[in-house]
């Protein structure tokens, strides 16, 4: 099945890499399903994507809601009458040291960085097994495998991306799973920082940052391998380092 056949979803598209995707999906073609919160910039990417001649739709998802999460991806059955490749994007990083004690920002992001993954598995997966194909490209982290003060919650959700990926690979043999792991990437995740000093010591960190395309080009390879090829993981990082 060429990449023009596809029927993707995406969350976390109304901004970063979920935007930089949606572009580059967009314009080679595939069929897409753009999910986040904020949909009034998802109304305007979609009207610029189909503007260009893309096949694009929205809908509004809170990743971490299960019910709201199997009507993203009804919906993106419904228009389009199948889901070939889920891209659990959406995620927080609202860094800080344990001592600060931001218990709510620990929660919140393991509520959007893991259970949001573990609802798209849930919804995705049936229809995937129904199909007998599908892909789920789960977007993790190079804090998903090395750890950073400041980023001990952070990094916890992002190996778990990993062990979830990797045990939900073993136990298919007819869907593929793809962890992508960028390093650091312009967008606006560093903005759910609401610790100043982890918020100072990510100023040089994102001086090298590479554009969200580049995480798109890695996950548009994956997705554009044919159906035997599975692509395991995907290490994207700037040249440079700080
Ligand atoms: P952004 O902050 O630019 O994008 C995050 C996206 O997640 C937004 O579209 C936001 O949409 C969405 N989102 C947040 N919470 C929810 C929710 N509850 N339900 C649905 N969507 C939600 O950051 P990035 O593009 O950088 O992040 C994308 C992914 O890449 C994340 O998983 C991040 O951890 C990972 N990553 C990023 C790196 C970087 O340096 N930028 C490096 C490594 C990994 P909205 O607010 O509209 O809901």
């Amino acid at each position: 099945m060429d990449i023009e056949d596809k029927v993707i979803a995406i969350t976390g598209a109304s901004s970063g890499i979920g935007e930089g995707t949606a572009r580059l999906l967009a314009a080679r073609g595939a069929k897409l399903m753009l999910g986040a919160r904020r949909t009034d910039r998802l109304a305007a990417l979609t009207d610029e994507l189909n503007a260009a001649g893309g096949t694009v739709a929205f809908r509004s998802l809170d990743v971490t809601d299960r019910a709201n999460f199997e009507a993203f991806i009804t919906a993106t059955e419904a228009d389009y009458g199948r889901v070939d490749v889920l891209v659990n994007n959406a995620g927080l990083m609202p860094l800080s040291r344990f001592d600060s004690l931001k218990v709510d920002e620990w929660d919140r992001m393991i509520d959007v960085n893991i259970r949001g993954v573990l609802h798209g598995i849930a919804a995705a997966l049936p229809r995937f097994k129904d199909q007998g194909s599908g892909q789920f490209v789960n977007i993790s982290s190079i804090g998903g495998y090395a750890v950073w003060p400041n980023c001990g919650v952070y990094s916890a959700t992002k190996y778990a991306v990993r062990a979830i990926s990797e045990a939900l690979r073993m136990e298919h043999d007819d869907i593929r799973v793809t962890i992508v792991a960028p390093g650091v990437v312009e967008s606006e995740l560093a903005d759910t920082i609401t610790d100043p000093v982890a918020a100072q010591a990510m100023v040089d960190f994102r001086a090298i940052a590479l554009t969200p395309d580049a995480i798109a080009r890695a996950i548009a390879y994956a997705v554009e391998q044919p159906t035997d090829v599975d692509v395991n993981t995907l290490i994207v990082r700037p040249v440079r380092s700080t």
